[in-house]
């Protein structure tokens, strides 16, 4: 079996699949011998994980994409929907907030910059209920804890207590709705086309 190997000062040796390639990590000193028993110990677990991904790049392709007045419906309806469940949880914690903007994004739902702007997915229209709420709650708290620590979690939890499972399907299910839209941003509609160089944090 062909894989990328990094050596280090590591301990212990992993295997990992990038892209669809095999990537194994091993400390500096072990033999190839060794390494190599390694891989094929894992080889079954190496061709599930490659056949499994297989399956999920058909799957993404196959895909039907939005068409632009779907995307600017969806871009409507977030506008109408985003800003109030933002007043909502802000105002629960007793916090400011600036700007809210609505894009639409193949890589987030939502982020928080430093100055307090908040940026959505229009996508998340598309979403089953309580999803919306955890994205919104999750980037309302950021705007108290400009972290993922364990204080940002009990407080995103305190707020909506339904968020771990509407994570977990985001987790899931999130590729698959962000594979529907285009990657050719010509097809989105001109005011929801995603802005650049915005510093924000990832969800
Ligand atoms: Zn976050």
């Amino acid at each position: 079996m062909d894989y990328q190997l990094i050596k280090s000062k590591r301990k212990t040796i992993s295997v990992e699949l990038k892209d669809g390639e095999v990537v194994v990590r091993a400390p500096n000193r072990m033999p190839k011998r060794d390494i190599n028993a390694f891989v094929e110990k894992h080889a079954d677990w190496i061709l599930r994980q490659q056949e499994k991904r297989r399956a999920e790049q058909q799957q993404l392709a196959a895909v039907e994409k939005l068409s632009e007045a779907e995307l600017a419906g969806l871009y409507e309806q977030a506008k109408a929907v985003i800003p109030d469940r933002v007043r909502y949880y802000a105002d629960l914690l007793g916090v400011d907030y600036g700007r809210i903007t609505i894009r639409c994004q193949k890589t987030r739902w939502g982020s928080c910059s430093a100055k307090k702007n908040l940026n959505f997915n229009c996508l998340l229209m598309l979403t089953p209920p309580g999803v919306i709420d955890s994205v919104v709650a999750h980037e309302v708290c950021h705007l108290v804890e400009m972290n993922h620590s364990d204080r940002f979690y009990a407080l995103v939890t305190r707020i909506c207590p339904d968020y771990r499972r509407c994570n977990r399907w985001l987790k899931d299910n999130g590729r698959l709705l962000m594979a529907r839209v285009s990657d050719d941003p010509k097809s989105l509609p001109p005011e929801a086309i995603p802005l650049s160089g915005e510093l924000g944090e990832d969800q």
